[in-house]
């Protein structure tokens, strides 16, 4: 009977997806007799084109554009092969599986040129495609900036989904001056296992994603594990917020502050970052702070510590700095200026002035927990280790995919 219901779904999302914008146009004796487009998320986007003229048609051509932010607009150009012919039914599938692929809710605007023998050309309407994941049959809740979908778990689900989320857009805000300036869609998958089926080239350990340029987040939250679930939510909505305040064709953000905010906006991060932590700073292991503005270790033991450091280190700015400095390093990043740049510019030092500082600030803070730390035995912090690597997708932020960093 499950199955069923699911094949219906399928069936009905499909028939939606199947789009007949066409009024007929024509010049000439070439006449454009039907356009469509045909989403099968997330592996294919089919567009098929019907055209008739008193010659052969010569030449077919899909133009085409995605919708998410960039600093050029980028048209795509298709030449369709085909038989030369009076009548000609036209159709190209794009295959996320050779491009990469979209995240569910693109906006694809297509259009279509046709030129006949005797030198008729007609161009279509551009027209939305919308790249929506019908596999599911979504329920939608709005507030403010943000929409969230969702397909398994009730209203009270989303409304708490929707809660963390609001919570973490009014800290980011208070604390960093940053906000959300373009809404967001939020698809909530019923878990990692079918988030990973959104998407192309999932990675095992993918938990959620924010792609930035869509104004997208996808996320994988079972029902059962709502606590993640609200911690992860608050983590990606910082990601897309701080990205679309810093966007800018020169540079990224330094890891470190990326991270850091993303976590900062979780409010207190888990136990597990801070044992790292004061484990580091007992041994005199601590990652250096221009090392952070790289993209993170890998390996999970040095993945957590650098977490852990980064929300630190972003705390320590902004208890001691305060929220108009944060909101002018951002800002100074967004003018593409260097790291080493724009902290001093804001701050008056350069990334290892903050290293030193920031090295005082934490050994003070953990000095009186010194002893516990020195208790903690390492084959605890190994044991928490390996739950951690064992455990990601249920437990940590680092199972986020980093496609944002690609560019997607
Ligand atoms: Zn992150």
């Amino acid at each position: 009977m499950i199955k069923k219901t699911g094949i219906l779904v399928i069936v009905v999302g499909l028939l939606l997806a199947i789009l007949s914008p066409v009024s007929v146009q024509a010049q000439g004796g070439l006449a454009i007799l039907e356009s469509s487009a045909r989403a099968d998320f997330p592996s294919q986007l089919s567009f098929s084109l019907s055209a008739e003229s008193e010659v052969n048609i010569t030449d077919i051509r899909l133009h085409y554009t995605v919708d998410r932010v960039s600093f050029a607009r980028v048209t795509s150009e298709v030449y369709i092969e085909f038989v030369l012919a009076n009548t000609v039914d036209a159709e190209w599938t794009w295959d996320m599986r050779k491009t990469g692929g979209l995240p569910a809710g693109s906006t694809i605007e297509c259009w279509w040129t046709v030129t006949d023998a005797s030198g008729n050309k007609v161009e279509t309407t551009p027209t939305q495609v919308r790249f929506d994941d019908n596999r599911y049959s979504w329920h939608s809740l709005t507030g403010g900036k943000i929409t969230l979908y969702w397909y398994r778990g009730d209203e009270s689900f989303a409304q708490e989904i929707m809660a963390a989320a609001q919570e973490a857009l009014a800290r980011l805000a208070k604390d960093t001056g940053a906000y959300l300036e373009k809404p967001v869609s939020v698809y909530v998958y019923a878990g990692a296992q079918d988030l990973r089926g959104a998407m192309i080239f999932p990675q095992e350990w993918t938990g959620g994603v924010a792609y930035t340029r869509y104004g997208v987040i996808a996320i994988g939250i079972a029902p059962d594990n709502l606590q993640w679930g609200k911690r992860a939510i608050a983590h990606e909505l910082a990601h897309l917020v701080i990205h679309q305040m810093t966007l800018n064709p020169y540079n990224y953000l330094p890891t470190w502050l990326d991270e850091g905010l993303a976590m900062y906006a979780e409010r207190e991060p888990e136990a597990i970052y801070e044992a790292y932590l004061k484990q580091a700073i007992a041994e005199n292991s601590l990652i250096s702070v221009r090392s952070l503005a790289s993209p993170f270790s890998a390996y999970a033991g040095q993945s957590y510590l650098s977490y852990a450091q980064s929300y630190s280190l972003v705390e320590f700015l902004i208890a001691h700095y305060g929220q108009d400095r944060m909101y002018e390093l951002l800002n100074s990043f967004t003018q593409g200026s260097s790291y080493d740049g724009a902290l001093n510019t804001v701050y008056g030092f350069d990334m290892d002035g903050l290293n030193t500082l920031w090295r005082g600030y934490v050994s003070e803070q953990y000095k009186s927990t010194e002893v516990t730390t020195a208790e903690m035995h390492p084959a605890l912090i190994g044991a928490l280790a390996a739950l951690a690597t064992a455990l990601l997708l249920a437990l940590a932020l680092v199972t986020e995919n980093w496609a944002w960093r690609r560019g997607w």
